[in-house]
């Protein structure tokens, strides 16, 4: 069997040298196909042609190059065909890091999103960052008021206003003897205001309602040009007319653990001469 390939090789060498016409070998760089001998006069091209085929430009990621292509001038077969490069990859260019996947965090869950960056030329993902954004905590209302009892007792407990849990640890048992009464107290109650200044923007003053505990003010009736805020501010509307105007506000001091409810009604005066 050895035997036998040996001599085998031999033999063609043999013929080889015989023919002398062994099909040259071009140095190829990066060569894409397997040139064909071709058919002119046994294998022998005596006139050949150069084509640039291929012209690629280059882009983030892969060189700009084109092919120099020989070819036999009569049969068209391919004689080389080397791919010169032009100009070099051109990397990247990261555009500005965009949020991704956002999950919003809540009163009480962390949230999230990914920090992404992508080429502005070829649109790719450069990187991904993972970003924890810490939870919220609640935002406690006002305390209200549960469980009445017959003898006059409840609970004053105070929920988020976000997502309407009740704020661990704000629950307090009240029995009504321990609770302190508390006033309210006024500074203003009534404005005069010239009607040429009126006229150019609305006037307001503070009716100044404090307490023990946050005051809140609240118009239920009166004059349509007067408005209050729930802050206790009262305002004249810009351009009323001469006259005398009035409305009734009604004020709550919150309660709380330690102090009971108050309210008062009062009467707001604005004249405009
Ligand atoms: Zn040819
Ligand atoms: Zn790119
Ligand atoms: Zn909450």
């Amino acid at each position: 069997m050895k035997k036998f390939l040996k001599t085998g090789m031999a033999l063609l060498l043999a013929i080889s040298l015989a023919f002398g016409n062994a099909p040259a070998v071009f140095a190829v760089e990066g060569s894409t196909e397997d040139e064909a001998p071709g058919s002119c006069n046994n294998g022998e091209h005596y006139s050949t042609q150069e084509d640039t085929e291929n012209v690629v430009s280059a882009t983030c990621t892969t060189p700009g190059s084109y092919d120099i292509v020989v070819r036999c001038k009569e049969c068209k077969a391919v004689i080389s065909r080397q791919t010169v490069t032009t100009s070099p990859a051109l990397g990247h260019t990261a555009g500005e890091a965009v949020k991704e996947n956002e999950k919003a965090a809540t009163c009480t869950e962390a949230g999230s999103y990914d920090n992404v960056v992508y080429c502005t030329v070829c649109k790719s993902e450069l990187s991904r960052e993972p970003v924890k954004v810490n939870a919220l905590g609640h935002t406690a209302g006002a305390a209200v008021k549960e469980n009445v009892t017959s003898a006059g007792g409840y609970d004053l407990v105070q929920y988020c206003t976000v997502c309407k849990a009740e704020i661990p640890g704000s629950r307090k048992s009240v029995s009504k003897s321990e609770l302190k009464e508390q006033a309210i107290t006024i500074t203003k109650l009534s404005a005069i205001y010239k009607v040429t200044t009126v006229k150019k923007a609305a006037k307001f003053f503070s009716i100044g309602a404090k307490a023990k505990t946050s005051v809140k003010a609240k118009k239920i009736s009166g004059s349509k040009k007067i408005t209050v805020s729930s802050k206790g501010k009262v305002q004249i509307a810009k351009g009323t007319k001469k006259g005398t105007y009035t409305a009734r506000v009604k004020l709550t001091a919150n309660a709380t653990s330690i102090y009971k409810t108050a309210t008062k009604t009062v009467k707001v005066t604005v004249k405009v001469k």
